[in-house]
């Protein structure tokens, strides 16, 4: 029987995928089962911050392999002190507690906020706004906090106390301030599933100028735009806000499942002995692997991910058969005037893999990926929003 058929018979049926079999990769390449040869430009949806194997990556996770694959959280382990003291020190914060997922880093961050809520305002300001169009998860507290209905379809009811205000619309969040309990406000900086679609500058200081006013905490969902994608460690870092917190996972380890919640001078102290825990969290294999990907987001290649950002937007914005380019950093949607669906495939067929956010075609390629590979790409993506408009 052929891996598909398998795969359709016994794998949960929850993911629409391609036909096609990824085998192994190369850096910015992968190859299929039989062997065709591609570029990637979703690296794993982000996550394959350093492309396939990378060499020095494997190095890093392969001695931490002969050393401890995991132990339990009643120890201390090296890899999970080094990596908080990093993310530390690159960012502010001053306590980082790990999980395995997004999920699970969003899930800890509503925790953190309902517990700094409950010793400093009160326990019944509870309430968290989100942002329509948003995505945090799917679990039933993180998918409570993504605003789109059509996730909660199903699966109600969900975890209460999430109240959803517009993005890019000050006085929408303002409202929602005002006529409920809240304790937070979590929004991405840059709506990775929602569409590519950043929120406008403006907008984000005027809404941390209201977690100001109204005593709520500011949370990041960095997940995706984190860990260099947007050009700058974490994206926070190129809006000139403060958060309070800040979630990430994705591309932190490189390949390997963590989560990291982020705790700034205000929630630093909120979790307490058995608050919160994760068997997995901190496992010296994914942070080993964190720890060689956060050594490598230097100047140097955050101003490369910059100059191929720019690359992009310059290259097609405005060229037949595209509408509009969205993003930041490496994180680009793409409007194509045909079918993003026929195009994706006409892509594929010509040895590139990028995928779908919503309507457009999205591009995450590996930070690293070489600029040449890029170029061809880009060439390819113009040549066939031209030819399927
Ligand atoms: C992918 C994503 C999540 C969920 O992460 P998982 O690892 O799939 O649990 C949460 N928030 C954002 C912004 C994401 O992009």
């Amino acid at each position: 029987m052929s891996i598909k058929k398998i795969d359709k018979e016994y794998v949960a049926n929850t993911y629409g995928r391609f036909d096609l079999q990824i085998d192994h990769g190369n850096g910015a390449y992968v190859y299929d089962n039989e062997g065709k040869e591609y570029i990637d430009l979703s690296s794993g949806i982000a996550v394959n911050t350093f492309g396939m194997c990378d060499p020095v990556w494997i190095k890093a996770v392969e001695a931490q392999l002969h050393k401890c694959q995991h132990t339990s959280n009643l120890y201390y382990s090296e890899p999970c002190a080094t990596l908080a003291k990093m993310l530390c020190e690159r960012t502010g914060a001053k306590k980082v507690f790990f999980g395995n997922s997004g999920a699970e880093a969003n899930e800890c961050a509503i925790k953190v906020a309902r517990l700094w809520a409950s010793e400093s305002k009160g326990e019944d300001y509870y309430h968290i706004v989100t942002l329509k169009n948003s995505f945090h998860g799917r679990t039933i507290t993180t998918l409570a906090a993504t605003g789109q209905d059509v996730f909660h379809k199903y699966f109600n009811p969900l975890t209460e106390g999430f109240v959803y205000a517009e993005a890019n619309n000050l006085e929408s969040v303002e409202k929602a301030f005002k006529e409920n309990k809240c304790c937070a406000i979590v929004m991405e900086l840059v709506q990775g599933e929602g569409g590519v679609l950043p929120l406008n500058r403006d907008f984000v200081e005027g809404v941390s100028l209201l977690c100001q006013k109204y005593n709520n905490l500011l949370v990041i969902d960095e997940v995706q735009t984190g860990n260099g994608r947007c050009g700058t460690l974490y994206a926070y870092q190129s809006y000139g806000i403060s958060p309070d917190v800040v979630s990430t996972a994705k591309g932190l380890a490189g390949g390997l499942p963590i989560g990291a919640c982020l705790m700034f001078d205000k929630t630093e102290s909120t979790l307490k002995p058995s608050l919160h825990g994760s068997t997995f969290g901190g496992n010296p294999i994914a942070c080993a692997g964190a720890i060689s990907v956060i050594e490598r987001i230097d100047d140097t290649l955050l101003s490369e991910v910059k100059e191929k950002s720019k690359y992009i937007f310059d290259t097609l914005s405005g060229a037949d058969g595209i509408k509009s380019v969205s993003g930041l950093g490496l994180m680009i949607g793409i409007e194509t005037e045909g079918d993003v669906s026929v195009i994706l495939s006409k892509c594929m067929e010509k040895g590139i893999l990028p995928i779908k956010a919503k309507n457009k075609l999205r591009l995450l390629p590996p930070l690293n990926i070489p600029f040449e590979l890029l170029k061809s790409s880009i060439e390819i993506i113009k040549e066939v929003a031209k030819d399927n408009k």
